[in-house]
């Protein structure tokens, strides 16, 4: 697995329950989303309803499970967590839904895999609180309605565009999550080390948080493997040396580019010419399979404007020339 993998790692799952914010607070950056959901909390709490169901978008590592969390403690109310794919089939979702208490929080990750006859339970439930089950079989076979509390339910997925209209327009609140800034990062690295009792500089913070691409569960990830660094190397204080020295050890360079972005983007120059090239050529140049690239790969390197996607192929941009010291010619 690569260190820069956004998705999250074992060594990850021990160290994120302790560095998850509680508070709205405590929760840096989404701006928009946090202030959104105070005014529907403030509102839901003033009229002790359940608050209306959320979903939340975007790629892994940017807080959205931490997010439904914090809507727990700040409504007072439990939260039970599942995913979906642990829910193969509807009496198990019905089941589900059927232990809620009144207010409760039920957070499905990974929405978009819900199956279809799963997916339909939650349509009454999430209407009308309520649920039907079929009695019997065969023309005696009827159906009845079991009514439940009121609870809501916080969506989180990666894939927005895979969820159902009948689904989606059941959510009264949704937001995209959005990668965060660097003095957003640094501010969470920063406060992630205060937890772990490790010492860091703003600067050290910076240049953790320019390498983590805009992600919080990979600042965290490369703070843990800076701290091992600091702690073994140095005094355990991170400062901006420290913790260049320990990044590049670790192969992730100034702009969060690890080993196999770089053979890509120089694969693409020195083999290519820059570009247009075709995915496929491009996969069997590096021996990768075409759909990692598209997926795993290109995406962060689209995003930040090391490729164009065009109609004759990707090629590599003027800025990916300069990250690596090299001249651009005009192909
Ligand atoms: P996935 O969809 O892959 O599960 P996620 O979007 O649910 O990812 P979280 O598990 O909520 O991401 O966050 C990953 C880690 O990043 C957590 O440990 C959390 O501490 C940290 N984190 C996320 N967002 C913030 C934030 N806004 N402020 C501080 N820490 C954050």
């Amino acid at each position: 697995k690569r260190i820069i993998t956004t998705e999250a790692l074992e060594e990850d799952i021990k160290i994120e329950k302790s560095l998850r914010p509680q508070s709205l607070e405590e929760y840096i950056g989404q701006k928009k989303a946090k202030d959104n959901l105070k005014v529907y909390i403030e509102a839901a709490k003033q009229r002790n309803e359940a608050l209306d169901h959320v979903l939340f978008y975007g790629p892994p590592g940017l807080g959205k499970t931490t997010l439904a969390g914090i809507i727990a403690i700040e409504m007072n109310v439990n939260i039970k967590v599942t995913s979906g794919p642990a829910i193969a089939k509807p009496g198990e979702m019905a089941a589900i839904l059927n232990n809620l208490q009144e207010g409760d929080l039920l957070f499905v990750d990974e929405i978009h895999r819900l199956n279809r006859q799963v997916e339909e339970v939650l349509y009454p439930a999430m209407e009308d609180y309520a649920i039907d089950i079929m009695i019997g079989k065969g023309s005696s076979a009827r159906s009845i309605r079991l009514d439940l509390p009121q609870f809501t339910l916080v969506g989180a997925t990666t894939r927005a565009g895979l969820l159902t209209a009948p689904l989606r327009d059941r959510f009264g609140v949704i937001h995209r999550l959005e990668f965060y800034e660097l003095d957003e990062l640094e501010t969470i690295i920063i406060r992630s080390a205060e937890v772990l009792g490790v010492e860091i500089d703003s600067d050290g913070a910076l240049e953790i948080a320019r390498r983590s691409r805009g992600t919080p569960r990979l600042a965290n990830r490369l703070l843990k493997r800076v701290r091992d660094f600091a702690q073994v190397k140095y005094d355990g204080v991170i400062s901006e040396k420290v913790a260049r020295l320990a990044l590049d050890l670790l192969d992730v360079d100034k702009m969060g580019l690890d080993y196999i972005d770089r053979t890509i983007l120089l694969t693409m120059i020195e083999k290519f010419n820059g570009g247009p090239i075709g995915l496929d050529s491009l996969a069997a140049a590096i021996g990768e399979d075409a759909g990692t690239i598209e997926d795993v790969y290109e995406p962060f390197l689209i995003k930040n404007g090391f490729i164009h996607r065009t109609p004759r192929g990707r090629v590599v941009t003027e800025g990916t020339y300069r990250h690596f010291g090299l001249t651009f010619k005009e192909s």
